[in-house]
């Protein structure tokens, strides 16, 4: 048996089914793309706040820090000689704001496998979301926790579990596991009714992933738990610096216990290299810049509203609530060829199509960010009006 042609034959099958996957020519995260010489709007990033492409930005970043404090690697784990102090600045900025303790992971990958085993056990539960995120499933897999999936937002179900297991003996707590803001249908979770059923219910403990929304929701751009005013009643308030932040990295805002407690048990913390503290650096400029870009938020929040609406004129369902826009269009096909025809206008779509989308639900994703212009939705929806 040769090998080889093992793994060829099961990439081969993929690409029967239009689901194989490789990597692009580089369009970095640049508001405007070059594509064969022919500029692009990017609306497939999640610089949602423009940040990442920001030169002056950078610039005033790099001019205030001396290049002593310019570590390109910490070189081990925080717990052996890599705890530098860039991290431990920007872990006390973000507790100052967010008002609890905070610890910060090198990726938000890491941080959602890492979390959930480290706090289970066989006398957990962790009920989740049907739609959260690869990395939060993969977490779950790692745990001994039991697990179920609720439906999608639908909290009826959730509070028929909750009710079930408050009064099952075998299990002592209860996790529910959801995103603020979701990557597929842009549309987002009940956080002040959760946080209700949570007040109801002795055993639960809420675990909330603010990858989307950190930066664009709420005042100070914590996220929609200051948005909607729970920041201090979910107990695992997690995020990524890899978005709006401009950055990389995770975060988790909880009690100092909890903190204490993934010092010591997470995985993925004690057993690798911290990320580069200058990335730290750079997280903690853009946090304290980004919390007074109330303007930009309120810019991102108008034009959302524009493209929700110019969805439901196309005669389709639009489940968006933020700065993520799906056109749900059916079939992969046409998916891919609405997407294809929106680049030769100038406007960089991507298509998501089954497996990561349910069957029949292939779509265009429109990821908006601050840098668009109504102007740019108009033209984009009367291409789309013309073409659907
Ligand atoms: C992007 C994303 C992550 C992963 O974060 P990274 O910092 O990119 O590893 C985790 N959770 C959700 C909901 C995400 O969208």
């Amino acid at each position: 048996m040769n090998h080889i042609d093992h793994f060829q034959e099961k990439l081969d099958a993929l690409k029967l089914q239009g689901q194989y996957r490789q990597f692009k020519a580089n369009l970095s995260s640049e508001f405007i793309l070059q594509r064969e010489g022919k500029p692009l709007i990017n609306l497939a990033s999640n610089d949602y706040l423009g940040l990442a492409g920001n030169l002056a930005l950078r610039e005033a970043f790099f001019d205030q820090l001396p290049n002593e404090q310019r570590h390109l690697s910490a070189s081990s784990s925080r717990l052996l000689t890599g705890n530098y102090p860039a991290f431990e600045q920007l872990e006390r900025e973000m507790s100052q704001a967010f008002g609890r303790s905070v610890l910060l992971f090198n990726s938000g990958y890491h941080m959602n496998i890492g979390i959930l085993p480290a706090l289970s056990d066989s006398k957990t539960l962790i009920l989740a979301d049907k739609l959260v995120h690869a990395s939060i499933i993969d977490g779950i897999r790692l745990s001994s926790a039991k697990y179920l999936r609720y439906r999608h937002n639908d909290l009826v179900q959730l509070k028929q579990f909750l009710e079930k297991y408050q009064e099952d003996h075998e299990i002592e707590r209860i996790i529910v596991v959801t995103e603020s803001i979701f990557s597929m249908d842009g549309d987002e979770a009940d956080l002040k009714a959760l946080v209700t059923l949570k007040a109801q219910h002795s055993k639960v403990l809420l675990y909330v992933d603010e990858a989307h929304a950190i930066g664009v929701r709420g005042e100070r751009g914590l996220g929609c738990a200051e948005q909607y005013d729970v920041l201090d009643q979910i107990d695992f308030l997690v995020g990524t610096f890899g978005k709006a932040l401009a950055s990389i990295g995770g975060y988790i805002v909880c009690h100092e216990t909890i903190r204490n407690y993934l010092i010591n048990f997470m995985r993925p913390l004690i057993f690798s290299t911290a990320q580069p503290p200058i990335s730290a650096a750079w997280t903690q400029f853009v946090f304290q810049h980004m919390q007074s870009l109330s303007a930009e938020r309120t810019h991102l929040a108008h034009l959302s509203s524009y493209a929700w609406q110019g969805v439901q004129a196309l005669g389709l369902d639009c489940p968006s609530t933020s700065q993520i826009v799906p056109v749900i269009l059916g079939e992969a096909k046409r998916a891919n060829a609405v997407a294809e025809m929106l680049q030769d206008q100038g406007y960089y779509v991507l298509p998501l199509r089954p497996p990561t989308v349910p069957q029949n639900t292939a779509r265009l994703r429109i990821c908006l960010n601050q840098n668009v212009q109504q102007q740019h939705m108009v033209a984009l929806f009367e291409y789309l009006r013309q073409w659907l």
